[in-house]
C-alpha cells in the first residue's frame, strides 16, 4: 500500500498505488507509482532480517587504506552484486574479528535487493540453528519445511560467523542440508568466517574451518563459493576521528601480534614433540613412551 494512516498520502497517486501518464497518442493510462515501488524495496530490505547495527553498510563505504586483501574482497564483492542473479559461485569471506567481512556480505546483499529486487536474507549461523532448534517437532522428530524453506529459497543468503556454532551431529546434518539443497538449487550463498581454512592435512597448530564444520561441508563450500582471505586492522578499535593512517597502524600491530603467536605455537610444538605431544615424558627408550602400551 502506498500510504499507512501515520503517513502522508502520495500526491503522485492519491494513494492508489498508480499515477497517470499521457501515452503517445495523448490517451490517458496509469502505471505503478514510484511510491509503490519504493515500499516494495522497504519491504524486501525488511524482510532481509539486516541487523540494525549493520544497515548503514554499503561497498562504497568499504575503507580499503592500501590494503590489497580488502581491495580484493572489495572488488570481488561489487562484481557478484552487478553480476547477480548471473553468477554461478558465492564468496566465502574470512579472517580475523573486525575487519570488515560482515560489512561487505551486507553491502551486497543490500546491493541485490535495491538494484535487483532480489529476496535478500541475513541470518547469523547460531541464531539460525537457534531458529530451527526452536521449532522442532519432538514428536515427528522434524523441523517444519515451512521453517527451512525462505533459508532454501533465498536468491541470495548471508550466513555469518560459520563455525563459531557448537558441533554436533545435528549441527552438521542441519547445515550440510540447507546447503546442499541451495547448491542444487544454483542459489547463491555468501559465508564469513573467523576461522582459516586450513587444510585437513595441514600441521598447523591452530583451530581450521576444517575442524569446526568437517570435512563434508567444506569441500562443498569450495565448489560453491570463492573463498578470500581478508587481513587487516580491527575496525572495532578505531576511534570516531581517526582515519585510515590508525586502521594501518592497528594492522601492522595485529601482523606484529600473529608473527609472535606463530613463532610461540612453534616454540610450544617442538616442546611438545619433546614430551610427545600428551604431555608424558618420552623416555626413549625401545618398548616406548612411559606408560604407553
Ligand atoms: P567482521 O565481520 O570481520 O568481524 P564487521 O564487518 O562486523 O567485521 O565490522 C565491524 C564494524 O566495523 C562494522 O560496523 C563495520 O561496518 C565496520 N567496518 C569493518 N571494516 C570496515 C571497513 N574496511 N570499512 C568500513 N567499515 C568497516
Amino acid at each position: 500500500m502506498s500510504a499507512s494512516s501515520d503517513e502522508q498520502v502520495c500526491p503522485l497517486c492519491n494513494g492508489t498505488s498508480w499515477k497517470p501518464v499521457e501515452a503517445t497518442n495523448g490517451d490517458g493510462r496509469v502505471t505503478r507509482c514510484d511510491c509503490w515501488r519504493e515500499s516494495v524495496t522497504r519491504r524486501l530490505i525488511a524482510d532481509a532480517r539486516i541487523p540494525l547495527r549493520y544497515r548503514h553498510c554499503t561497498l562504497n563505504d568499504f575503507a580499503t587504506y592500501d590494503n590489497e586483501t580488502l581491495e580484493e574482497a572489495q572488488r570481488r564483492a561489487q562484481k557478484l552484486a552487478e553480476a547477480f542473479p548471473v553468477v554461478e559461485r558465492g564468496l566465502f569471506f574470512l579472517g580475523d574479528p573486525g575487519v570488515g567481512k560482515t560489512h561487505l556480505a551486507v553491502a551486497v546483499l543490500k546491493q541485490v535487493v535495491l538494484t535487483r529486487g532480489a529476496r535478500g536474507l541475513f541470518y547469523d549461523t547460531r541464531d539460525l540453528l537457534k531458529m530451527i532448534r526452536g521449532t522442532y517437532n519432538a514428536v515427528v522428530k522434524a523441523t517444519e519445511l515451512e521453517v527451512l524453506r525462505p533459508i532454501m529459497e533465498a536468491d541470495l543468503l548471508v550466513l555469518d560467523d560459520l563455525g563459531a556454532e557448537k558441533t554436533s551431529e545435528w549441527v552438521e546434518e542441519t547445515l550440510n542440508l540447507i546447503v546442499n539443497t541451495r547448491y542444487n538449487e544454483r542459489r547463491v550463498t555468501i559465508f564469513t568466517s573467523n576461522y582459516p581454512d586450513v587444510p585437513p592435512d595441514s600441521t598447523a597448530d591452530v583451530v581450521s574451518l576444517h575442524d569446526r564444520i568437517g570435512f563434508r561441508m567444506r569441500s562443498r563450500l569450495h565448489e560453491m563459493c570463492d573463498f578470500l582471505d581478508l587481513e587487516g586492522a580491527d575496525y572495532r578499535m578505531l576511534l570516531p576521528n581517526e582515519g585510515p593512517a590508525a586502521l594501518k597502524r592497528n594492522w601492522a600491530e595485529r601482523r606484529m601480534r600473529g608473527k609472535l603467536d606463530t613463532a610461540g605455537r612453534g616454540h610450544r610444538q617442538a616442546k611438545a614433540q619433546l614430551r610427545g605431544g600428551d604431555g608424558k615424558a618420552d623416555l626413549k627408550w625401545p618398548g616406548g613412551r612411559a606408560g604407553s602400551k
